[in-house]
């Protein structure tokens, strides 16, 4: 290694080798994850115009022995990596439709939509209908009120097949988001070949309303084309009441971000109030 150049050295940087060391020790803990129950399903609000709560997104938290709170980003793709995402993910659709069930019996929450998350490892499985026909049938959950969230990467990586998938999904009244649009380098015309219910503007372009031009544009753009195309469109990270108004204005009826509340476990999700 003496002998190498500068770039064959940065293999041997003991800073990247803690942080290998580091990957790897989170992948053996993430094993047990599953079987020691320490994943835990938190919710967000989506909220309309009117103030109404009409529904909420799962966000997968890691309540790890040593570590404390692990936020999805430190693992989700560590999952994805190992395959562990395919097991956490039948999992997480089970938790998730179970939950639903039980808003559905509750006539207060009954209303209400479940988003679910769905990793590009989970969606590739040639049995990911089946998966989600086993979560609704388990628990009795209705299928109209469960959305699953992909993303473009997720949903264009093979189209044909996302296609059959979602419309095989679609028949039982299940509803399809694509999250964080706008950011993907996907075109524009096999976004529209899929039978999206839904679009999601990344908070990467909320977060600018009103600052860069160039991102207030494109939210404004995104909205027109939802519309045109027959989808709903819902902004997240909304954290202020000036990017709410603009939204409104522009006609973007559907919210999700820090301003009407936080991710929160299910104990501290609350219709009426912001979770704070
Ligand atoms: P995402 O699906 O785009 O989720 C939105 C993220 O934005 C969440 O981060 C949420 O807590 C955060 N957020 C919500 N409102 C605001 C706001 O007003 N301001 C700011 N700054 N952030 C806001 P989180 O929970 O850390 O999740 C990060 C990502 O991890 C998610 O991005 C999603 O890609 C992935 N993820 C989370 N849960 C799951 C899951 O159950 N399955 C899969 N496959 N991926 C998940
Ligand atoms: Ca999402
Ligand atoms: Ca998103
Ligand atoms: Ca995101």
């Amino acid at each position: 290694a003496k002998t190498a150049g500068r770039n064959t050295y940065r293999l041997f940087d003991p800073k990247m080798q803690a942080c290998i060391s580091e990957r790897a020790a989170l992948d053996a803990d993430l094993r047990l994850a599953l079987s020691e129950q320490q994943l835990r399903l938190y919710f967000q609000k989506q909220v309309s115009h009117d103030g109404h709560t009409v529904g909420a997104e799962v966000l997968l938290r890691w309540q790890h022995p040593q570590r404390g709170l692990v936020l999805p980003d430190q693992f989700i793709p560590l999952a994805e990596d190992s395959g562990q995402i395919v097991a956490i993910g039948a999992w997480l659709l089970l938790e998730a439709c179970q939950q639903l069930k039980l808003w559905q019996s509750d006539p207060q929450h009954s209303t209400l939509t479940l988003a679910v998350n769905v990793s590009a490892g989970q969606f590739r499985q040639s049995d990911f209908v089946e998966q989600v026909k086993h979560a609704l049938q388990t628990t009795g959950a209705h299928a109209d009120h469960l959305k699953l969230e992909l993303t473009e990467s997720t949903a264009l990586d093979n189209v044909d097949d996302t296609i059959s998938k979602m419309n095989a999904l679609k028949t039982l009244g299940v509803r399809f988001a694509i999250d964080d649009f706008g950011t993907g380098q996907s075109s524009l015309s096999y976004l529209t070949q899929l039978p999206l219910d839904q679009i999601k503007i990344d908070q990467s372009f909320v977060r600018h309303i009103g600052r860069r031009p160039q991102d207030t544009l494109i939210v404004q753009t995104i909205i027109g084309m939802a519309h045109n195309l027959g989808m709903e469109v819902i902004a997240e990270g909304v954290e202020t009441q000036a990017q709410c108004d603009f939204l409104v204005k522009h006609d973007c009826l559907l919210f999700q971000g820090y301003l009407f509340g936080r991710p929160v476990p299910l104990e501290d999700f609350n219709l009426n109030a912001a979770d704070k």
